[in-house]
């Protein structure tokens, strides 16, 4: 008998091409459709200036899953996701139409040749952090401590919660 062991998990989502508040919304959709998974809760949308890429601002948002997915599972996922919104990749950090990035895996810390979480760029980013915390004020991330105390350092990045249209 095996035991189905559901865990929470937070998704980074951006997008910066093509009407990106759809294809955030639509990837939104595909999480909440995906096997052994459930879709808990979803941040505002979030406009921001990119950061190590080019092109239009991004529009990002978080979502929590509760899944009995692996995280390798999981990541497979992801990428037929952004695979089915059109994702190329022309060249590193390009613009894209859709990026998943697996932010937390319950408090598991995994460090594979194509998978490392909590995401390590994710302190620095504040179009994670906000939403993160609208969805879970006092999480902590796995190795680093609160993720509300790394707020103040990405004070200066520009971002902005879109209105509901
Ligand atoms: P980034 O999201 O850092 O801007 P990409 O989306 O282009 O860059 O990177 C995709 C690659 O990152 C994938 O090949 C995947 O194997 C790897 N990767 C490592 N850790 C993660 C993670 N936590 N979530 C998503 N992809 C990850
Ligand atoms: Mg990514």
């Amino acid at each position: 008998m095996s035991v189905q062991v559901n865990l929470q998990v937070f998704i980074g989502i951006g997008a910066n091409l093509g009407d990106a508040r759809a294809s955030v919304s639509k990837a939104i959709d595909a999480l909440a459709q995906l096997p052994d998974t459930t879709l808990v809760a979803r941040s505002a949308l979030f406009g921001s200036a990119p950061i190590d890429s080019s092109g239009d601002d991004y529009v990002n948002a978080v979502a929590e899953l509760t899944t009995s997915l692996s995280a390798a599972d999981l990541l497979q996922h992801l990428q037929a996701i952004e695979l089915a919104h059109g994702r190329e990749r022309p060249y590193r950090n390009a613009p894209r139409t859709l990026d998943l990035d697996l932010l937390l895996y319950g408090d598991e810390e995994i460090n594979t040749a194509d998978l490392q979480v909590p995401h390590p760029r994710m302190t620095e980013r504040a179009f994670v952090l906000l939403p993160l915390l609208q969805l879970s004020a006092d999480i902590s991330i796995p190795g680093k401590g609160r993720a509300q105390d790394y707020v103040a350092a990405v004070a200066e990045q520009r971002i902005q919660e879109l209105p509901i249209t």
